[in-house]
């Protein structure tokens, strides 16, 4: 329920400007570690010490802190830029995300701002993770995971991995609910019955570029997901996607315990292969060529190379592809190597602010109405209303004259005697008069719904190609189920 030292946060500036820390104590034996402990923000500076076992959701206000004149490189380089990087806006945010160091200026004091501290998830990670590459967002990733029909206790096989935006997310979507075991711990007994049904999903990563499989993997230990989640640095065009042996054996203490091989179902142990299959029941492309690696993932393999994908359920496949060109080239890579069901989608989110536009009052003379009409038969249409409703109004004032005589009774500086009886200045008595109009008409039900599409919205305009292989069907089988279910019977 509060936030603690050593684990990773989310400060929430604004909407899609987010900055994630992990936090921790100051040193006591180390002079330097408060004013390390800072993160620095356009709404001010917040120290660790102040967002510390806060609720979640809590408002934070801006402290007063002097770090002198003790300059330090930022671990982080340069500001991030608008659009380049994490929140999108630019927030006048030093990223101190995992670690890195805060800012090198002296820090204002700035005690008017405030932040709230979110407790971090896959949407929060992404918007505030330190971008490595490209990254696939919610949006996006929301879509495939669900198209993938992953799900807790599912294997998914990721590649590239990237910034881990996608890693993420596709964690808590296998993630079966239940933590790692800890050492000396008593399992509850749910959590023995999903052991002993070996479903503990996992996310196996695969990232081609040294320093970015080796950055993920820290972040995954920090962010204790380095149980369920394998980072492996590996070119899988050329390497494709199985395990040496003896990784196996270096599964995290939970799933090992399971004997945990990624699968559902107690298959046979692959220890006396070369390689371990990850036995996939997802697959997640996002690389450059996706179909250089698809003649890894097919369903034929051999005892000392067992194909990736789990034996016996149906695997499904997306590929995040740019552009069109490389959308047929994946597309005619997915049929050559058994995959069926090949279909593509873009997806094109948008968020729509929607909102009532007050039409025909600008006409009248009402301050801010305004009205755009389609074409001339709308024009003309719209006029027409705006005359009727003039002359009714007109009509009821030349009603109303008449009642209290040909003008009002004039008094000083322009002051008649209105309705009430009192005398009433010449403003006071078109405030009325607009009163009395507005009470005859029905204002919040005039107008035209009009929206307007936000002008950004993070996510990575690419194809996503979906492909399905299904179960593996040999003449065995066919035999069992015909012995099973005869024919006529
Ligand atoms: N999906 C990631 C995310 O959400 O953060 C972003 C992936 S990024 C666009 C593509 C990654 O694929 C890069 O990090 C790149 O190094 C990696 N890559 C490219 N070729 C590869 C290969 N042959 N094997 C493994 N990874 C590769």
């Amino acid at each position: 329920p509060v936030t603690k030292a050593n684990s990773l946060a989310v400060l929430h500036l604004r909407r899609e400007s987010l900055i994630s820390t992990i936090l921790r104590e100051d040193d006591p034996h180390d002079p330097d570690s408060a004013a390390d402990n800072v993160v620095n923000t356009r709404f001010g500076s917040f120290p660790h010490s102040t967002l510390l076992n806060q609720p979640w959701g809590a408002q934070i206000l801006a402290s007063k802190v002097d770090t002198g004149s003790r300059g330090r490189k930022p671990a982080g380089g340069k500001k991030r830029k608008r659009g380049e990087d994490g929140g999108g806006e630019d927030d006048g945010a030093t990223p101190t995300a995992a670690g890195a160091a805060p800012s090198p200026k002296p820090i204002e004091a700035a005690s008017s701002g405030f932040i709230h501290i979110l407790p971090p998830t896959p949407e929060t990670w992404s918007m505030s993770l330190p971008h490595r590459t490209q990254v696939v967002y919610t949006p996006d990733y929301s879509y495939i995971l669900q198209r993938l029909r992953v799900r807790p206790g599912g294997v998914v096989i990721e590649a590239g991995a990237g910034s881990g935006s996608f890693t993420h997310a596709a964690a808590r979507a296998v993630f079966n609910g239940y933590p790692p075991e800890q050492d000396g711990e008593e399992p509850v007994e749910e959590l023995k019955f999903q052991r002993s049904q070996r479903q503990f999903g996992r996310v196996y990563s695969y990232e081609f570029h040294a320093p970015r499989a080796a950055q993920l993997g820290r972040e995954l230990v920090e962010h204790g997901l380095d149980s369920i989640v394998r980072v492996t640095h590996r070119d899988v065009y050329q390497d494709g996607f199985n395990l040496p042996c003896q990784e196996a054996d270096s599964l995290p203490a939970a799933a090992a315990a399971a004997g945990h091989r990624g699968d559902n179902d107690g298959a046979a142990s692959p220890s006396a292969a070369s390689k371990t299959s990850p036995r996939a029941t997802a697959v997640f492309l996002d690389l450059p060529a996706p179909e250089r690696a698809l003649k890894h993932l097919t369903r034929t393999g051999t005892p000392s190379s067992p194909s990736p994908l789990h034996p016996r359920r149906t695997v499904h496949l997306c590929a995040f592809v740019p552009c069109i060109e490389q959308v047929q080239r994946a597309v005619a890579a997915l049929r050559q190597f058994g995959w069926v069901e090949v279909s593509m989608a873009e997806l094109a989110q948008r968020r729509l602010e929607v909102r009532r536009e007050r039409v025909g009052l600008a006409e009248e003379g009402v301050r801010g109405g305004s009205a755009v009409a389609k074409d001339v038969d709308e024009a003309v249409q719209r006029l027409r209303e705006v005359e009727a409703r003039q002359k009714v109004y007109h009509d009821k004032q030349g009603k109303k004259k008449g009642e209290t005589g040909a003008d009002g009774e004039e008094g000083v500086e322009g002051e008649k005697v209105g309705k009430s009886g009192q005398k009433e200045t010449a403003k006071q008595r078109r405030i009325a008069a607009k009163k009395d109009m507005q009470a005859e008409r029905k204002l919040w039900k005039e107008g035209r719904v009009t929206h307007r599409p936000e002008q950004e919205l993070k996510t990575h305009t690419s194809y996503l190609v979906f492909a399905t292989m299904p179960v593996a069907w040999s003449e065995e089988d066919e035999k069992r189920m015909e012995e099973k279910y005869p024919v006529g019977k």
